[in-house]
């Protein structure tokens, strides 16, 4: 069973390569920020805890976040391996997931990183903004500050995993399938 974190900056195509991924490899894709979505058009509770926090382009509290996967791990009892994508975005959370699959006899196998500029993403999450319908592509600030969060919070993840040797950082500018071709090389190696 291979479990792997699909990690990168807001816009660094993580959803994009999932898709692929997910079918390649036999894996359950859980994107946080998709059940969050989910949650919020069908107006749930926790759709509407949500939806402050992800329109000003903020982090949903740790608690609510790490509530919400565990939960859809344990949808999933017969999975042969989860792409997380999306999460963990915090220390707390990736400790959390890791207490969590420790609990289940399983731990992350890698971290994998897609790597590209800010200007380049942030370009990209704008153009986004005008056919995903997403509040928090539109906007300029919004998105700055997604990226103010993912500074703070987020990258320190990066040292987290390096620690315990299972951080592939690669390199994110290119076609899709060039992209999907280098995230192969590296989950087959594992
Ligand atoms: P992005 O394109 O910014 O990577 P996502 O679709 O992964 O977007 O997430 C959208 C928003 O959902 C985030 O800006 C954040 O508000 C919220 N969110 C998603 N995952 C998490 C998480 N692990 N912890 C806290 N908030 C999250």
């Amino acid at each position: 069973m291979i479990n792997i974190v699909l990690f990168g900056k807001p816009g660094a195509g993580k959803g994009t390569q999932a898709e692929f991924l997910k079918g390649k490899y036999n894996l359950t894709h859980l994107s946080t920020g998709d059940i969050f979505r989910f949650n919020m058009k069908n107006d749930t509770a926790l759709g509407q805890l949500a939806k402050s926090y992800i329109e000003q382009g903020d982090l949903v509290p740790d608690e609510v976040t790490i509530k919400m996967l565990e939960d859809e791990v344990a949808k999933n009892p017969d999975s042969k391996g989860f792409l997380f994508d999306g999460f963990p975005r915090t220390i707390a959370q990736a400790e959390a997931l890791d207490v969590f699959l420790a609990g289940k006899d399983q731990s992350i196998t890698a971290t994998i990183a897609l790597e590209a500029d800010d200007e380049i993403l942030v370009a990209r999450l704008l153009e986004r903004g005008k056919t995903s319908g997403r509040i928090d592509d539109q906007d300029e600030e919004k998105i700055r500050n997604r990226y103010q969060e993912y500074n703070e919070k987020t990258a320190p993840l990066m040292e987290y995993y390096t620690n315990q040797n299972k951080f592939y950082p690669v390199n994110g500018i290119g076609s899709i399938a060039e992209i999907t071709e280098r995230l192969s090389t590296v989950i087959e190696s594992l």
